[in-house]
């Protein structure tokens, strides 16, 4: 009872790699003498995987919640489903990532409990007894400190903010939890779930390389596309592009959009604002191609290309085809 209870889940039968994360979170909050507990949402014979997985991590006792409508992006059958594990574990910590569905879930999580609420951080941390959590503000100019003395509390963590913690593992036990969901009765429905092919790999993929509106249109995401095709990379975007829908809204990167950490990032067209920065300063090495020799991006850029990514991106496509020989 008590403790530290992640909400991790697991589609398609993997464990996701943000319930990993929250592990890491779970772990940095231990100087405050909290067990870690987790409640795993998901669907198919995968699960047994997953629990397994999280027990390598430290993760004590997993709470199982089975259903197929765990699997469907639905946040109303994942507060359905919470409702019995907390009232088993009654944790005194709630970490959520702060992925489509959790950004949903917390709040609500956290109005039904009476809890406190942190929202979105990049930090996770104990200092003098109490929880301290980051958050960045000001369009990513600067980050918040937020103390929580009170529990229960809700914690919604950024995707790819923490690092996947080193496996330690724990003797751990697994707890089916019946979860009894009337679909018919859940205030909203999802129909169909689309994957886009790019948007797959985009959190996960250790080449990104992101166009903005220097693309001047949905054309120039095409070559964008070749290339991270060639690199075994996937494709991402700065805001503009996914306002305007030149490509889906799930591609965009940054403060209100995916947090990614690649090996490398190649901005095409991008200026360098910093609530795309905060989205992508994780990553190992920036390369940036832009027009302007004065852009932003080339002050955080390991590497630039003043030129038209028009010019630049085939040539990166030409030297890339001809160096794997195809
Ligand atoms: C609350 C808030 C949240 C936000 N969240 C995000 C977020 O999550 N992610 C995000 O990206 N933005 C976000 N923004 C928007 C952000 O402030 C910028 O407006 C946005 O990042 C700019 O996108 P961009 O660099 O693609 O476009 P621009 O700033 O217009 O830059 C286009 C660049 O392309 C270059 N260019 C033009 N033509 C070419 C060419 N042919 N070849 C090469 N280069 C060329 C130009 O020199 C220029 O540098 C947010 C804003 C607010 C207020």
């Amino acid at each position: 009872m008590g403790g530290v209870c992640i909400v991790a889940t697991a589609l398609e039968g993997t464990l996701a790699r943000t319930s990993l994360e929250l592990v890491g979170g779970a772990r940095a909050l231990q100087p405050l003498g909290l067990q870690t507990s987790a409640a795993l949402l998901g669907h198919g014979p995968g699960l047994a995987g997953a629990v397994a997985e999280l027990h390598r991590h430290g993760v004590g006792i997993v709470y199982r919640c089975h259903h197929p409508l765990l699997s469907a992006g639905q946040s109303d059958a994942v507060l359905v489903a919470l409702q019995p594990v907390v009232a088993r574990a009654q944790p005194q910590v709630l970490l959520v990532a702060a992925d489509t569905v959790g950004r949903e879930v917390a709040p609500r999580l956290a109005a039904r409990l009476r809890a406190a609420l942190a929202t979105e951080c990049v930090q996770v941390g104990a200092a003098d007894g109490a929880i301290v959590a980051r958050r960045q503000v000001y369009g990513g100019r600067a980050l918040a400190t937020l103390v929580v003395r009170d529990y229960p509390a809700v914690l919604s963590v950024k995707p790819h903010a923490l690092d996947v913690p080193t496996a330690a593992p724990v003797e751990g036990r697994m707890e089916d939890v019946e979860v009894s969901i009337d679909a018919e009765a859940l205030p909203a429905r999802v129909r169909q779930v689309l994957r886009e092919q790019a948007e797959l790999g985009l959190e996960e993929a250790q080449v990104v390389i992101g166009g903005g509106r220097g693309l001047g249109g949905p054309e120039g995401f095409a070559l964008l596309r070749e290339l991270a095709q060639l690199m075994g990379g996937a494709v991402g975007a700065s805001r503009p592009p996914t306002d305007a829908g030149w490509v889906p809204a799930s591609w965009q990167i940054g403060q209100t959009g995916k947090t990614i950490r690649p090996a490398l990032y190649i901005a095409v067209g991008i200026s360098g604002a910093t609530q795309h920065i905060a989205g992508v300063s994780g990553s190992r090495t920036i390369v940036a191609i832009n027009r302007d020799p004065e852009a932003p991006i080339f002050s955080v850029a390991h590497l630039g290309i003043v030129g038209d990514y028009r010019e630049v991106v085939p040539a990166l496509i030409a030297r890339v085809k001809e160096l794997k020989g195809v």
